[in-house]
Parts: C-alpha cells; sequence; structure tokens
C-alpha cells in the first residue's frame, strides 16, 4: 500500500533538488508523476527550480481551497494511472489539504511525497508541516551544515535588510521584497536571538529617554 511522505528540513539543503531527482527516478521508469506546489510560494511562479538551476512546471498550483482529492479525480479522468504525487513547499498547505493527502495513498495506492520545512523563523511550526510529523507513514529530515560549520543547519533566520528579525508574519517569500533566510543550527540561532532582544531592549530605552 502507498505511504504519506515527509522530507523536511531548513532552508537551502537541497529538499527541491530531492523532489526533482524523485519525478526523474519515477518518469525513466515510465511511471506518471503529478508535481504540486502552494500557490502562496510565488517563487519560481508555476515552476520548482532547484539551487542547481534544474527546472519543471508544475501540473497543479494548489489554492488555500483546492481540494488534492477532487484534482486527483479529475486528473485520473484523463490520464491512466498516476503513480505518485510530489508536493514541493508543503508546508504551506492546510491540514484538510494533508488529510486529503493521507486518504489519496491509502484509498488510491497513490504514493505521495511532500517536502517542505518543519518550522518558520519563529521555531513555530507551519500548518502543513504540524499535520504532516503528525500523520505521515515516514518522516526523514534533510541535512545541511550550519554556517559555524560545526552542527547542521535546523532553524531558519530570516533577515530583513541582511539583518536577522524575531517578529513579523509567519510568511515572507525568500528573495521578496528586502527578506532573505539563512539556515542555522540552534545554537547560532539562540545567540542572534539573544542579540537580537538585547538590541530592542536597547531601542527601547533609548525611546524612553527621547520622550523624557
Ligand atoms: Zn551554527
Amino acid at each position: 500500500m502507498a505511504k504519506l511522505y515527509f522530507r523536511y528540513s531548513a532552508m537551502n539543503a537541497g529538499k527541491t533538488t530531492l523532489a526533482m531527482q524523485v519525478v526523474h527516478n519515477y518518469e525513466e521508469k515510465g511511471g506518471i508523476v503529478e508535481v504540486w506546489k502552494p500557490l502562496i510560494d510565488t517563487k519560481g511562479d508555476n515552476k520548482i527550480v532547484s539551487r542547481l538551476g534544474i527546472e519543471r512546471k508544475v501540473d497543479y498550483l494548489l489554492a488555500d481551497e483546492s481540494s488534492p482529492l477532487q484534482i486527483i479525480k479529475q486528473e485520473l479522468k484523463e490520464k491512466e494511472k498516476i503513480d505518485a504525487i510530489i508536493v514541493d513547499e508543503a508546508q504551506f498547505l492546510n491540514d484538510t489539504q494533508i488529510n486529503e493527502l493521507y486518504y489519496i495513498s491509502k484509498k488510491m495506492d497513490i504514493s505521495v511525497l511532500c517536502f517542505g520545512l518543519r518550522c518558520d523563523f519563529t521555531m513555530k511550526p507551519f500548518p502543513g508541516s504540524a499535520r504532516l510529523l503528525a500523520i505521515a507513514d515516514s518522516i526523514e529530515e534533510l541535512k545541511t551544515l550550519c554556517e559555524c560549520k560545526k552542527r547542521k543547519a535546523t532553524q531558519n533566520l530570516r533577515l530583513v535588510d541582511n539583518v536577522p528579525t524575531f517578529s513579523g508574519d509567519q510568511v515572507a517569500i525568500d528573495g521578496e521584497g528586502n527578506v532573505t533566510y539563512k539556515s542555522v543550527c540552534g545554537e547560532c540561532y539562540i545567540n542572534y536571538y539573544t542579540n537580537w532582544l538585547e538590541n530592542q531592549k536597547n531601542n527601547q530605552k533609548l525611546v524612553k529617554k527621547i520622550r523624557v
């Protein structure tokens, strides 16, 4: 019976590259694969683009109200079979969509491979990741090294104008506006966080002084 897989990591660990490798492996053997990503991920428009420069057009961009089950039922009217569904940036999916992907793997015998981040820049899980961590049949971490070169990177540091920040909306797409990300280990993350807190306190003191 097919499984729901979750492959997670911090940013820039090669998730998309691996997703494309999986697509290639299926197609090489004559498999039919659907490639999906959430509409909210505007990076690369209707393509998934790996850091190695390889790209692939997605078959479907999932809006928040999109139903994976309805999409697959529709697709199966035109295609004789679907062997696997590959979902990139799966952290942005909602509970219902992950539940439907689970249902598809079990009742329609289609393997579903989700790639995504575990946590946001404040260490809180994304909705899709939380649900996947709860119900996926197979969960695996893809590892990458922190800038300190001592430990694996597990957290996503958000930079605004190249300055680490720990407040803001959960979703801000990498490279849009002045937002970028860096994947760091827990120790480096905490160091950046305590420095940021210290700066916030100093700024508040300064504001009070000015008001006095
Ligand atoms: Zn580090």
